[in-house]
């Protein structure tokens, strides 16, 4: 295995936020009752006509930007002839020559740091609808409702050398769709597909091997599996004198497999040309710079910014911004309270990412914890009160409770104390070397204390007391 290295590319589909299809005015969102979303168009009625979705196109454009890319200000729709019952027309409206955008890269984080990947291309295209084959009763159904939601294909060149860094790509590119507010992000409904093209190649050789696809990937730890193990299957192949058919894949996740699911190329012939029914699209430089206005921080440049203004860890950093409400919500607080480290760690560790208390409250409840007024201990336990009651704040809490960090140096004594002398067992064997149990005293401690004792200052007082018997 050490000899080989896996050489993948890329192609992924991205389901566009628009409200209507590409080509007609139906409403796009496939999860309502079977063929309820489905205008003449998508199912191909004679006499109708498609017109382009500007909004799909603005969508494209912001990619293009978003991805570096060059943009061909005339663009081509071209017809993509297959026969398939969930395509109606018997044909898919894409673009094939002539794409939207051209020669692009996209920067991903890794955990060695920020690496890029070549884009070739993004073109426009309009789904399929689904099929639903029930094997029992021997018969299929078809749901147009997603037939013509439109997609942007986006494809990367063959510059990947390993599964982490193809999970990486995909998992930057949802993040940046999700930041451009132009894709739901929703991999499990199928938001963003990926087709992963594999092959390997020993390591002195110059020259890539065949090459299968791997189709309709829709998670990103599938894509890990699905490649490892097409590397190994290849692998093995080659290793006992055969030849890598030039196939499609399909990824069994029940299984953990690959099945063929047809010859590429040789047995289909897509017989694309232009679709003339559409007119070449032109996009003007003036409306490339509008969408570009549009366009706030990229998700790669939040990356940095939080790395190095805010010394949080890659992970972290990441993490914050997977989610745009949280970036949000993280964004926000910031503005209340300027401890990004604590705020990142409270919503990632200790609220889990689900945001239930406003910033207001987030903000004052870190800053009582680093002007040391509460413990973290108890900040826990405010935070547990204040969910979904937006009409309280922390330190209104603190104040009714009396849950203040207890500095009195003379009470915390008296308690302590007493303690002593009512545990003389646990004394004696503290005494007798058995230092565990200074952890159980310190717990009365704290019971004794409602958890307001200012740690450090208990400890240091229970231990005095100790050695001084
Ligand atoms: P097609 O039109 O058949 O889909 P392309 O040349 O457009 O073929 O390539 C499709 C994808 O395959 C791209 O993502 C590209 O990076 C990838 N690719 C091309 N050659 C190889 C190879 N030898 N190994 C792995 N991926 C490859
Ligand atoms: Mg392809």
């Amino acid at each position: 295995m050490a000899d080989y290295e896996v050489i993948i590319g890329l192609e992924f589909h991205i389901q566009l936020l628009t409200n209507s299809k590409l080509f007609s005015s139906a409403r796009n969102g496939y999860e309502n009752r079977p063929n309820t979303n489905v205008d003449d168009i998508d199912i191909a009625l004679p006499g109708t006509l498609p017109v382009i979705n500007s909004k799909a196109v603005e969508f494209a454009i912001k990619l293009g930007l978003a991805l570096n890319c060059k943009f061909n200000t005339t663009s081509i729709f071209s017809r993509k002839h297959y026969f398939y019952p969930d395509l109606p027309k018997g044909y898919q409206i894409t673009q094939h020559d002539l794409p939207i955008c051209e020669y692009g890269n996209l920067n991903f984080p890794t955990k060695n740091g920020i690496k890029a990947v070549e884009i070739e291309r993004i073109h426009i295209e309009e789904d399929s609808g689904k099929s639903l084959h029930m094997d029992d009763i021997n018969c299929s159904y078809c749901d147009y409702n997603r037939a013509g939601i439109p997609l942007l294909e986006v494809v990367t060149r063959p510059d990947l050398r390993s599964a982490e860094e193809a999970m990486d790509v995909y998992k930057a590119l949802r993040t940046l769709v999700i930041h451009l507010d132009i894709c739901d992000g929703n991999m499990q409904e199928g938001s963003i597909r990926a087709d992963a093209n594999v092959s390997i190649r020993k390591h002195d050789e110059k020259i890539f091997g065949i090459r299968t696809e791997i189709k309709n990937i829709n998670s990103v730890k599938f894509l890990g599996q699905a490649i490892n193990h097409e590397f190994h299957r290849q692998i093995l192949k080659v290793e006992s004198g055969q030849r890598i058919n030039r196939e499609t894949r399909l990824w069994d996740s029940h299984n953990k497999i690959s099945k063929p699911l047809r010859d590429k190329e040789t047995i289909l012939d897509y017989r694309y040309f232009p679709d003339p029914d559409l007119p070449p699209l032109i996009i003007s430089e003036s409306r490339i710079r509008m969408v570009h206005n549009l366009i706030q921080e990229l998700p790669i440049q939040k990356q940095i910014r939080y790395q190095e203004e805010f010394q949080l860890t890659a992970n972290e950093a990441s993490i914050l911004i997977s989610n745009k409400v949280i970036t949000l919500y993280f964004e926000q607080t910031l503005k209340l309270y300027k401890n990004a480290k604590n705020i990142a760690n409270w919503i990632i560790n200790e609220m889990q990412l689900s945001p239930m208390i406003t910033i207001f409250q987030l903000a004052q409840l870190i800053r009582l914890i680093d002007d040391k007024i509460v413990t973290t201990k108890i900040a826990r336990y405010i935070y547990e009160k204040l969910l979904n009651n937006q009409a309280v704040m922390p330190i209104e809490i603190v104040a009714d409770e009396k849950l203040e960090i207890q500095h009195d140096c003379e009470i915390l004594q008296e308690i302590i104390k007493k303690i002593i002398i009512n545990n003389p067992t646990e004394v004696q064997k503290y005494k007798s070397g058995k230092t565990r149990v200074f952890e159980f005293l310190m717990g009365q401690v704290i019971k004794n204390t409602r958890g307001v004792a200012d740690p450090n200052m208990a400890k240091t007082i229970l231990k005095e007391y100790l050695d001084q018997i």
